[in-house]
């Protein structure tokens, strides 16, 4: 039986609507437009680079479902140990019990992650792998009787996250703004451009870190960065020297070296680790989003054996953090399937002609008039249109609707429109994506 006319198996895409704009209260969208004016994208089902709408019409990825779906949606061998997981069991316990995906996932992780980092701390999504790093960080200090280590230092900016912690290390300041006055102490600093010459405001952003962690290390834990590029700032990229001159003097000051992976880890900028792109180890690295390939909400924490250390001194060395879904079997079985894969198929190798194509398509852009800049790194391109007015320009959007029209989803960050697809988008695809781009972009700006 069907209900009002809709094809059979099909779901009622009305009355989906109708219930979405009644209850939902959806991240990041100004509330009254979306219920007044937003006719929403209903997906029903999603597969490689492709979602398709309850309508029929289906839509590139453009950037992999908030860059989640690192694999694309579906990938035959997550889901295949995602069920074989879930028969065995869904949840247990990490508190006073192990089992065999936390454990032997820990151990991957170490040996696939940048060398030296060796504990892993389990935790539910990016936020919180940042929020865990911020007290570790804190509680160590204490325990080494250097309680004063208290201020975090992030760039201008960044986007670390959502919960109170995670906030205060935020620096786009439409963002922080109602939070204002119970946000952790956190000094932002000027963030380094790309392609600047070393005299240049490059320079200018590590001599601001220099001068500031000289004069003030005995009050920082941790200096926390986004390595090679600042996602949600509207991908912004900056050269590996900064991230190797910040290592070596956070290395001489005694100042924690926290990288947030969370968006740039599992092959997003070229290499597994955009510290790799350095050849750094941080002290801390914090990984979610392409860690479960998209598949469920599951994130970690490495830290190096020297921030472990002092909290294996006795019981009043205990951190107490800790999440309900700590160490997820499900999680952890389709993360350790996510590392087999990079392995297994050599993703990385096989995305580096597709970034190369993102890269030739995204430079080609900048002859566009109204295209303000482009940039590239691995498997992402961005470009700012006009005058760009951050988060509140009208330009992107303008792209992303005519990007709607023609089959791919293309959600901007203000007037940056780029793109971040899966790694393994196929060659096809790929040339119709950022064909597509350059007709939203073409039109967005009335070229
Ligand atoms: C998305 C993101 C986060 C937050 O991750 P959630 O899973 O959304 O909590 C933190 N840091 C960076 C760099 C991110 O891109």
């Amino acid at each position: 039986m069907t209900r009002s006319g809709s094809p059979p198996g099909s779901i009622d895409r009305a009355r989906v609507v109708a219930a979405d704009k009644r209850y939902v209260w959806h991240p990041y969208t100004p509330m009254r437009r979306w219920v007044d004016e937003t006719e929403p994208f209903v997906f029903v089902r999603a597969e490689g680079a492709r979602l398709w709408d309850a309508d029929g019409s289906s839509y590139l990825d453009g950037n992999s479902s908030w860059w989640v779906a690192t694999l694309g949606h579906g990938h035959p061998r997550l889901v295949t140990a995602l069920a074989e997981q879930a028969k065995r069991f869904c949840h247990v316990p990490l508190a006073g019990a192990t089992h065999e995906p936390a454990a032997l996932l820990a151990e991957e992780l170490v040996a696939a992650a940048p060398p030296g980092l060796a504990r892993v701390f389990y935790s539910d999504d990016g936020s919180t792998a940042v929020e865990v790093a911020m007290k570790i960080a804190l509680q160590r200090a204490v325990l080494l009787g250097r309680p004063a280590k208290k201020r975090f230092v992030a760039l201008d900016s960044a986007f670390h996250g959502e919960t109170l912690g995670a906030t205060s290390l935020g620096g786009v300041e439409l963002f922080r703004r109602a939070f204002a006055g119970v946000l952790v102490e956190c000094v932002h600093l000027p963030v380094p451009e790309l392609g600047e010459p070393a005299e240049g405001p490059e320079a200018r952003a590590f001599a601001a870190v220099e001068q500031l962690l000289r004069e003030g290390a005995d009050t920082i834990a941790a200096l926390v960065v986004e390595p090679r590029v600042q996602g949600a700032a509207g991908m912004r990229i900056h050269d590996a020297a900064y991230l190797r001159r910040v290592r070596a003097l956070c290395d001489e000051l005694d100042v924690l070296l926290v990288a947030d992976e969370v968006f740039t880890g599992f092959g997003r900028t070229g290499p597994m680790w955009a510290c790799d792109t350095a050849a750094v180890t941080p002290d801390i690295l914090c990984l979610a989003k392409g860690l479960s390939g998209g598949m469920l909400p599951f994130a970690a924490t490495l830290v190096s054996q020297h921030v472990f250390e002092p909290f294996l001194a006795g019981p009043e060395a205990t951190l107490y953090y800790g999440h309900s879904y700590c160490g997820n079997p499900l999680g952890a079985a389709v993360a350790r399937e996510v590392l087999r894969i990079f392995r297994d198929d050599d993703v990385i190798a096989a995305a580096r002609p597709r970034a190369e194509a993102i890269s030739r398509a995204f430079a080609d852009l900048a002859t566009l008039p109204g295209v303000a800049r482009t940039r590239s790194l691995g498997m992402i391109g961005a470009a700012d249109l006009g005058r760009t007015e951050g988060y509140l320009g009208g330009l992107g959007w303008r792209a992303f609707e005519e990007a709607r029209r023609l089959g791919v989803y293309l959600r901007p960050l203000g007037d940056t429109v780029y793109v971040a697809p899966p790694l393994t988008i196929g060659d096809d695809e790929l040339d119709e994506l950022l064909a597509v781009v350059r007709r939203a972009v073409a039109y967005a700006l009335g070229a």
